[in-house]
């Protein structure tokens, strides 16, 4: 019997996969992406607060009033925009929630989904799910920069949506003001969605700033834009993040989340609307505080054969490893957990096309103690 089940060809997600080994080979993980500092000590107050203050029913469908309010107010402060929060922000089950729901809300069997590779292994799957067909376009290494001519030449009229990711997972590149022009010029005649995921938004560097695509008002017409709490509160586990989008793109939205989660954990949207209030600043000091752990990281990395471009936004870090060894990315992987002690992520998780280059990507969102571990095992 043909049982027809779906995503056939897909597997356990790289990132449980590097995880359950570091677990069982003691190893430091600096694989899954995830930091091993705590959430801010008041932001844990407020949230039990609100578990104590009966906050324990379900959620309005796309987020309780008090946190649309203050998403609203950041999107303000932080991008300049002003939105409706009732009408173009919905609270979701984390960054992957909400990208999923985007996917899903417009990708009609048949429908190209052009992806930027390499890319976060839940894209092409959530195509899949839609019925769609992924058309990969390789960022351009080592910056990973996007190829607007290739580009170009993958938008045809079957384009139902493009994907971009900045910052950039795994590479750490960003999009620049004047690519999202570029981005906006090509989409501009065409019936092209966007969805942009914007996860790492506060983590970027050396002076640089994030670029929307909810800068750019034609973009902003067009796109999905995604964001995470998690990653900025330390608290991946909470599984809380945002989407933005025009009012008709978010009752899409919408349609869809409704039914894959409904809502997401009320006292925690409760908590972290109360944090927002009290601590707007917030977010203006992540950029510098992961910055140093990148420094580290990278000083620490000498003398160990990798070799790094600093990475110019995210928590990660590539290293290329072709001084060291001429394996594939994934059995290196695997021998450095056995033979060293250190989980990494291999790049070609995030290809269906891996680029010709020996890259691992590293989480350097650890404490000095972490690295300096995962560094004095990684040194011959
Ligand atoms: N975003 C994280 C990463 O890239 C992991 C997310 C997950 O494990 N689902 O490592």
């Amino acid at each position: 019997m043909s049982r027809r089940l779906k995503l056939p060809n897909v597997g356990t997600t790289i990132f449980t996969t590097m995880s359950r080994l570091a677990t069982e080979k003691g190893a430091v993980n600096l694989g899954q992406g995830f930091p091993d500092f705590e959430p801010p000590a008041e932001l844990l107050e407020r949230v039990a607060h609100h578990l104590r203050a009966r906050h324990n029913q379900y959620a309005p469908m796309a987020g309780v009033p008090a946190l649309l309010e203050q998403i609203g107010s950041k999107l303000a402060r932080f991008h300049g925009i002003t939105v409706e929060p009732q009408a173009e922000v919905t609270v979701t089950a984390g960054g992957t929630e909400a990208l999923f729901c985007a996917i899903q809300a417009v990708t009609h069997p048949g429908d190209e989904v052009v992806l930027l590779e390499p890319c976060f292994d839940s894209y092409a799957p959530a195509v899949e799910l839609a019925g769609g067909r992924s058309v990969r376009v390789p960022l351009t290494p080592p910056g990973f920069c996007i190829d607007f001519d290739r580009l170009a030449a993958a938008l045809t009229p079957r384009s139902r949506l493009l994907v971009v990711n900045t910052p950039h997972n795994p590479s750490g590149s960003l999009v620049t003001s004047e690519d999202w022009q570029r981005l906006s010029v090509l989409l501009e005649r065409t019936d092209t969605l966007l969805l942009s995921d914007e996860v790492y938004e506060h983590l970027v560097y050396d002076g640089r700033r994030h670029a929307s695509a909810l800068a750019i008002p034609a973009l902003r017409a067009r796109a999905f834009v995604v964001f995470s709490f998690g990653k900025v509160f330390n608290a991946t586990g909470w599984k809380v993040g945002y989407c933005v989008a025009p009012p008709e793109l978010s009752e899409a939205f919408r349609r869809v989340h409704q039914f894959v989660t409904f809502s997401v954990s009320t006292p925690v949207q409760h908590g972290i609307a109360d944090y927002l209030g009290l601590h707007p600043e917030f977010f203006a000091e992540l950029a510098a505080f992961y910055q140093a752990r990148r420094d580290r990281f990278v000083e620490l990395l000498q003398g160990s054969g990798f070799t790094a471009r600093p990475s110019e936004g995210t928590y990660f870090q590539l290293a290329d490893y072709s001084a060291l060894s001429e394996a594939p990315d994934v059995d290196f992987c695997l021998e450095l957990i056995e033979t060293h002690g250190v989980a990494a992520i291999p790049v070609s998780h995030f290809c269906e096309q891996p680029p010709d280059c020996r890259l691992l990507r590293f989480c350097f969102a650890k404490s000095d103690h972490t690295l300096e571990l995962a560094a004095a095992r990684l040194r011959p």
